[in-house]
């Protein structure tokens, strides 16, 4: 049913909460030097007082970098927040939004998530919004159903819109726990998340939909071998230059 898979792989690292200026330049150093050559692009999400660092690190070389979050305001009385605008003026190219991590430790709810994806889109940043089921509604087979309604809120954004973003498939049992889904069961969701996307016309289906849950070196292959994955959101294996670019290599 599917053409051939045309679309340019993209492999994006999410830092999550580690790093140090050091560390992170021994790390950026490595990850641009085996970029040189890779087929698919690369990127990496750090954490925002490290941005600076990245896109200097960075500068020139074919790795993109991005932010974890972004707020859904411009500018104003809110503390803590950083802003779309304030990411464009440092060079994000990313914006992750919806990370499960947001969702549960935060309360992000769906509509947050692409209040989020607007912000970011608005200010020329690609949002990579990210989606997936819990391990209760996995076992209770409701991984569509809840993507769906995750997705519903984004999709609302318009086709012009959406054709602008990046989706993320991250299982919530799948990430950090060594456990990914299997390459036929990431499949199953992205294809049903594509024919979501269809929705809104050929152009919105190219979008590039990535899997990411433990994805390791030796699970990347067969991963990104399937039709509907285009690439992976990396977060443990993101650490480590050398098992980041093997999966890029993939
Ligand atoms: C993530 O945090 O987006 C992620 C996929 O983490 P991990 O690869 O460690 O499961």
């Amino acid at each position: 049913m599917n053409a051939e898979n045309t679309r340019k792989r993209l492999v994006l690292g999410n830092w999550k909460l580690h790093g140090n200026l050091a560390d992170n330049a021994t790390l950026l150093a490595a990850v641009r030097a085996g970029a040189v050559g890779q087929t698919a692009e690369i990127g990496v999400c750090v954490p925002f007082p490290y941005l600076a660092q990245a896109g200097a690190a960075l500068a020139g070389s074919p790795v993109s970098w991005g932010a974890q979050d972004v707020s859904t305001h411009e500018k104003g009385a809110y503390t803590g927040e950083v802003s779309a605008p304030m990411l464009a003026d440092l060079g994000c190219r990313w914006a992750l939004v919806g990370h499960s991590e947001r969702r549960s430790y935060h309360a992000e709810s769906n509509d947050y998530v692409a209040a989020k994806a607007a912000a970011a889109l608005k200010a020329g940043i690609t949002p990579v919004v990210c989606v997936g089921e819990t391990l209760e509604q996995h076992e209770a087979g409701k991984t569509l159903d809840v993507i769906a309604e995750q997705l519903a809120p984004v999709l609302a954004l318009g086709a012009e819109q959406v054709a602008r973003t990046v989706i993320a498939y991250e299982p919530v049992w799948a990430i950090g726990t060594g456990l990914s889904a299997t390459p036929e069961q990431a499949q199953e969701v992205h294809a049903a998340i594509r024919a979501q996307l269809r929705t809104l016309g050929a152009a919105v289906a190219e979008v590039r939909i990535l899997y990411g849950g433990s994805v390791k070196p030796a699970s990347a292959a067969g991963l990104f071998a399937q039709p509907d994955i285009d690439g992976g959101l990396i977060g443990g294996a993101a650490l480590v230059a050398d098992d980041f670019l093997k999966i890029a290599a993939a």
